[in-house]
């Protein structure tokens, strides 16, 4: 007979009073006192190794941490993915965490965090956040491991059945924008974020004057301000019009254009009862802009992707001028951190959706189990696995009629098989974001 590890340490833990006591089976007593033999004098808990993986099985660079214990088969995987600085984020965890967190004890998933961020003096870098969430995330599913529970309910059970997604649908012309959606209004889909001609709507910009004049390289971005401040509003109505009033629309300014324009643009998108507007404005912005904006719409507004800084969403969350917080769970520190950042969002009406782009399976089962738990989740931005990522991670969360929905297996329930992802090398190139232009060469913010 099969037992597993929590039954065993439950039995451990009653010993004979419980056998005494008539509780358990003789069988069980036996196993019990087995497992407290195989036990005793033996050192508590620690960590003996941690490892960091590299592996592309989609689009995205991903890095994945795994941390290992003294107790054979014990071990947890996080999410450390900085796709454009993987190497950096590996070289961070296996010279700087590595020696850190070697011997310690895993249980001690805060202490470990505080100090571990405290280390090397200056912080709060999108680098080390990344590492510190590969540590953090892992700890949490060894903890669930040993709980033999999944993550959710150590977090404090569910409070609804599964996770309500976005899915983006793009197109250069509002014919593709309307097919690309329906589609996914038929897959179940009820929250779409729409984007016409790529952010800022850099493919109808045109040829640009800086590219005539030799300014700049061949392959940088142009964004022609004027055709995305008339475009983007006729999406909208077009959207609205031909795929109904019931259906949920999101979209990215992505930060492209001039905070000025920005509200005047999210004033006449009001009309069309928008779910979300996201980041409107770069996060280095003077934050009076937000107020600014609030006193002129009451569009609700998503921000935070870029942040890696308590300062970048501390006062915006507390002075409501958003109402949904868009933090990367791993660029902000891990699991750890996105749970305080809902519990002071819960007290401001500020609903969370994580950054879903660029997160593994990991990750994003890591998302999941904080959505599942919050009164105030808004909503999730998804990413549709495929099936070399499934392979990879295998028990990774899958997409159900518009729903996230993960396993009930201890911990995040996703395992990785690291020969396979061997398979998968990351992309050396391209790691940098393009530069983004004007049409004299200006550049601007993402
Ligand atoms: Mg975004």
């Amino acid at each position: 007979m099969h037992m597993n590890r929590r039954n065993m340490m439950k039995l451990a833990a009653l010993g004979t009073t419980a056998g005494a006591l008539g509780a358990l089976t003789k069988q069980e007593e036996a196993m019990a006192a087995t497992y407290e033999k195989g036990t005793k004098g033996l050192a508590p808990l620690k960590i003996t190794d941690v490892k960091v993986f590299l592996t592309i099985p989609q689009d995205q660079n991903l890095v994945v941490v795994k941390v290992e214990t003294s107790e054979p088969g014990l071990f947890g995987y996080g999410c450390a993915s900085y796709r454009r600085r993987p190497h950096l984020v590996a070289e961070a965890i296996e010279r700087y965490l590595k020696p850190f967190l070697i011997g310690k004890d895993p249980d001690q998933i805060e202490d470990l965090w505080q100090t571990a961020f405290n280390m090397s003096y200056w912080r709060n870098g999108s680098i080390f956040n990344n590492a510190l969430s590969g540590m953090d995330q892992a700890l949490w599913d060894i903890k669930g491991k040993r709980a033999n529970m999944p993550v959710y309910q150590l977090l404090g059970g569910k409070v609804r059945f599964a996770v309500d997604c976005y899915a983006h649908a793009r197109g250069d012309d509002l014919e593709t924008v309307e097919a690309n959606a329906k589609d996914l209004m038929n897959q179940g889909f009820r929250h779409i974020r729409i984007q016409l001609g790529g952010y800022g709507s850099e493919n109808l910009s045109g040829e640009a004057d800086y590219k005539k004049a030799g300014f700049g390289a061949r392959g940088d971005v142009t964004v022609d301000t004027r055709v995305y401040l008339e475009k983007l509003p006729e999406l909208f109505a077009h959207i609205r019009s031909t795929c109904g009033k019931q259906i949920e629309l999101l979209h990215d300014i992505h930060e492209r254009i001039n905070p000025i324009d920005a509200i005047r643009l999210i004033k006449q998108l009001e009309e069309y009862d928008p779910f979300f507007v996201e980041d409107p404005f770069p996060p280095e912005t003077p934050q009076h802009y937000f107020k600014m904006l609030r006193e002129q719409t009451s569009c609700p507004i998503a921000m935070g992707e870029l942040f890696n800084n308590p300062t970048e969403w501390i006062p915006l969350i507390s002075g409501m001028m958003i109402d949904f917080i868009r933090v990367h769970v791993s660029h902000a520190g891990g699991l750890s951190v996105a749970k305080k950042i809902s519990v002071l969002s819960e007290l401001f009406n500020v609903r969370t959706a994580w950054h879903g782009h660029g997160v593994s399976p990991v990750g994003h089962a890591a998302n999941a189990h904080l959505d599942l738990v919050v009164p105030n989740f808004g909503i999730q931005e998804v990413v549709q696995f495929n099936d070399a990522t499934r392979a990879v991670f295998p028990g990774c969360p899958t997409i159900e009629n518009g729903y996230m929905i993960v396993n009930e297996a201890p911990g995040y329930g996703v395992d990785f098989d690291e020969k396979l992802a061997a398979d998968y090398p990351i992309v050396e190139e391209p790691l940098n974001w393009p530069p983004i232009r004007k049409g004299d060469g200006t550049a601007i913010r993402p």
